[in-house]
C-alpha cells in the first residue's frame, strides 16, 4: 500500500464535471480578472462567515500584508506573531517596515502563548497576529481580552482554519481583520494561488481594497501607493464550487482524525493532538509529537507512507531572522517542538485502510 501525504487530483475527480463546466464558462466569457465570479465569491464567503466584507486577493501572504496595511501598521510599529508558523506571518510585518516580535507557543495546542506575548508588549506594539495553527482556533475570549487590555488590534491568520470554531465562534470572525489563503493544499484550495481578507469594518475593507489595487477603487484612482493583488475569475469560479463542499470535507478530516486517535491511543511514544472540548478542529494537519521523530519518518517513508514536518525550524531560528539574535532559550517550547512534530496524512479522500496501515506501521516502529 502507498499513502501520499496529500492527493489533490483525488478531490478533483469527485467534482470534475462541475469544475470543468465553470472553467469553460469563464474561458468562454472573455472576462478573466475582477468580474462576476470574483464578486460572487466575495459575497458567498462573507455570507458563510456572517461577516460584512470580503476582499478577494492573489494569495494568503498578500492577504496578511493587506490586512496589516488596512490596520494602519507602519514603520516603527511592533507586531507580535507566533514563533511556530509559516513564514508569511512574520515577513509581511517587516515588509511594511514594522518589526516582528515573536512569542512562544503552547506546548500542547501549538498556538500562541499569550503569557509570553504579554512579556513582549511595549509602547510600540500595535497588533497581535494569531495563527489558528493546523486548524485549531486559539481561545477567542482570551485573545480578545488580551488585545483589549493591551490596546492591540487583532489579525487572525486563518490560512489553516477554514470554518474551524471555538464555542461557536468561527475563525475569521474573532479579530479586527482575518486573512485566508486558498493555496491548493489548504482545506479550501483553489487550482492556483488565491486569498482574501474578511472584516466587519467598512473602513478597513475599503483600505484593503485600495491598497491591493494600486491605491484606488477604480482604474485611474491612486490615493496611495499600493500593490497589485487580485484573485482571478477562474480561481473564484472554482472556489465557488468548492465552497459547497467545505463542511463535508472538514467532517471527513475529523473522521480521519478519529481513526488515528482510536488506533494510536495506546502508543506511549507519541502524543496525539490536544483539542479543547469547546473547539471544532478542522485538521488542516494532524500533528503528533513523536519520540525519535527522524527515525520514525524514515521508517514510514520506507513503507511508502509520506509525512511532513510543520515546521522543521521555528521562525526565530531561521536565517532570515538571525539579525534578531534569538537563541533556543528565548523560545524553549517552539525549539523543542521543531524536533518532535510530525504531520500524518489526513486529507479528506484518504481511505480508512490507508490510515489503518499507517497506524500499524507506527506501532511496528515502536514495537508496541
Ligand atoms: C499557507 C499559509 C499562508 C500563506 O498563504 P499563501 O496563499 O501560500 O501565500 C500564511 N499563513 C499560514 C499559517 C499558512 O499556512
Amino acid at each position: 500500500m502507498k499513502v501520499n501525504f496529500i492527493d489533490l487530483s483525488a478531490q478533483y475527480k469527485v467534482i470534475q464535471s462541475e469544475i470543468d463546466e465553470v472553467v469553460h464558462t469563464v474561458l468562454k466569457s472573455g472576462h478573466y480578472i475582477k468580474h462576476k465570479h470574483v464578486a460572487e465569491f466575495e459575497a458567498a464567503f462573507a455570507k458563510k462567515l456572517k461577516q460584512k466584507h470580503c476582499v478577494a486577493l492573489g494569495n494568503g501572504t498578500d492577504a496578511l500584508l493587506v490586512a496589516l496595511k488596512a490596520m494602519g501598521i507602519q514603520q516603527g510599529d511592533e507586531v507580535i506573531t507566533p514563533a511556530l508558523s509559516w513564514i508569511s506571518t512574520a515577513e509581511v510585518i517587516s515588509l511594511l517596515g514594522a518589526k516582528p516580535i515573536f512569542a512562544d507557543v503552547d506546548p500542547d495546542f501549538f498556538t500562541i502563548d499569550l503569557a509570553d506575548a504579554a512579556r513582549k508588549v511595549t509602547n510600540k506594539t500595535k497588533a497581535l497576529i494569531v495563527v489558528h495553527l493546523y486548524g485549531q482556533v486559539s481561545e477567542p475570549l482570551l485573545l480578545k481580552k488580551f488585545c483589549a487590555e493591551n490596546n492591540l488590534l487583532l489579525l487572525e491568520d486563518c490560512a489553516q482554519a477554514h470554518f474551524s470554531s471555538y464555542q461557536q465562534r468561527v475563525a475569521g470572525t474573532i479579530g479586527d481583520v482575518a486573512a485566508f489563503s486558498f493555496y491548493p493544499t489548504k482545506n479550501l484550495g483553489a487550482y492556483g494561488d488565491a486569498g482574501c481578507v474578511v472584516t466587519n469594518s467598512e473602513e478597513m475593507a475599503t483600505l484593503a481594497r485600495r491598497f491591493s489595487n494600486h491605491g484606488g477603487l477604480t482604474k485611474h484612482e491612486h490615493l496611495l501607493e499600493g500593490i497589485n493583488s487580485r484573485m482571478d475569475e477562474l480561481q473564484a469560479a472554482i472556489l465557488l464550487v468548492k465552497l459547497k463542499y467545505i463542511d463535508e470535507w472538514n467532517e471527513r478530516r475529523n473522521k480521519n482524525a478519529s481513526l488515528y486517535r482510536e488506533q494510536l491511543s495506546e502508543v506511549i511514544q507519541i502524543q496525539l493532538p490536544h483539542i479543547a472540548p469547546e473547539a471544532y478542529h478542522t485538521y488542516h494537519q494532524f500533528v503528533i509529537k513523536a519520540q525519535q521523530r527522524e527515525a520514525l519518518q524514515l521508517f514510514l517513508k520506507a513503507q511508502k507512507i509520506s509525512t511532513e514536518i510543520h515546521y522543521p525550524v521555528a521562525l526565530p531560528f531561521e536565517p532570515a531572522y538571525h539579525t534578531l539574535h534569538h537563541t533556543p532559550n528565548h523560545f524553549p517550547v517552539a525549539f523543542k517542538l521543531q524536533s518532535q512534530l510530525l504531520s500524518l496524512p489526513v486529507y479528506p479522500e484518504l481511505a480508512e485502510e490507508q490510515i489503518t496501515y499507517t497506524c500499524q506501521c507506527i506501532k511496528t516502529f515502536y514495537k508496541t
